[in-house]
């Protein structure tokens, strides 16, 4: 990947844990490194297709003249994010930030806290059994795009699907969603368990009926099995109502897993019918 970096910019400001740290102040030096693809704006000498250095050290000083936190870990973590969230060509952002001045009581040169943040992309499957099923999912939908760390990329259409587990109950209506998060896989989790919520959902009888079911599909190309979060998602290979959305989005893509691309588990499932 291609990479802007801005080195050492000093700012004046008010971060430590300290009073007087806060209240004096003391010089900061940043450095971020951007990572973007150059290709389109060194091919056709755009500045347009890249980032803009000399806006983003603007940014960053009045991102330090700002705010007033505790921790350098504070604000290199929420730097990273303003930055993500104004560039949205930049796909990962790391920021590091120094305090030569620091009070610590002993000859040093420096002392610093780097964080490298990035865009993710998730699917998610949406699926609801109860009452006006379309209203729960349309709200549900709504509700991811209201928040500041997700970003909508596609929608599949709304299938209707048996129920699956051998409950006794209404048909299901299915899809998913493709989206670019700032969140972690637990934090997107939580985002999906608070929208559950929100649209009733009680959770009874596993796998019995639901005003609304949100589960992670797959997250960048990450294997995670873990008590409370399988990514990818359990048993896609058997599951229409999972690859059938998955076929209208990325047909393509393949499964950490399996190695198999969602093209093929959906043709392996139709001939085993
Ligand atoms: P279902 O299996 O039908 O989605 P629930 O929605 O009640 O049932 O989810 C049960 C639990 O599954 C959740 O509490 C969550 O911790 C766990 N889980 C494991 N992996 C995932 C995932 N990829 N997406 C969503 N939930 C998951
Ligand atoms: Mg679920």
């Amino acid at each position: 990947m291609d990479e802007i970096r801005i080195e050492g910019l000093k700012v004046y400001a008010h971060h430590g844990v300290y009073p007087q740290e806060s209240e004096q102040g003391q010089n900061f030096l940043v450095s971020v490194y951007l990572q973007i693809d150059a290709r389109e704006a060194g091919k056709y000498d755009d500045l347009s297709q890249s980032v803009d250095y000399g806006q983003v050290c603007a940014l960053i000083h009045s991102f330090m003249k700002e705010h007033t936190y505790m921790l350098l870990e504070a604000v290199t973590e929420n730097m990273a994010r303003e930055i993500l969230l104004r560039y949205q060509t930049v796909k990962s952002a790391k920021v590091r930030v120094s305090k030569p001045n620091a009070p610590i009581p002993y000859p040093f040169s420096d002392v610093s806290v780097a964080v490298e943040r990035s865009w993710h992309q998730a699917y998610v499957s949406f699926g609801s059994n109860v009452g006006d099923r379309e209203e729960y999912i349309r709200n549900g939908l709504l509700a991811l795009e209201n928040e500041a760390d997700i970003f909508l990329l596609a929608t599949s259409s709304m299938i209707e699907t048996e129920p699956y587990g051998g409950v006794e109950m209404d048909p299901v209506l299915n899809g998913a969603v493709r989206l670019k998060t700032l969140l972690t896989p637990y934090e997107l989790l939580e985002v999906l368990r608070r929208i559950e919520e929100a649209a009733g959902r009680e959770r009874t009888v596993h796998w019995g009926p639901r005003t609304l079911d949100l589960d992670i599909l797959f997250y960048d190309d990450l294997i995670l099995e873990e008590e409370y979060l399988t990514i990818p998602h359990i048993d896609m290979k058997n599951r229409d109502f999972v690859l059938g959305p998955m076929m209208e989005l990325a047909p393509g893509l393949v499964h950490p897993v399996y190695r198999k691309t969602i093209q093929d588990m959906w043709n392996e499932l139709q001939e085993k019918k």
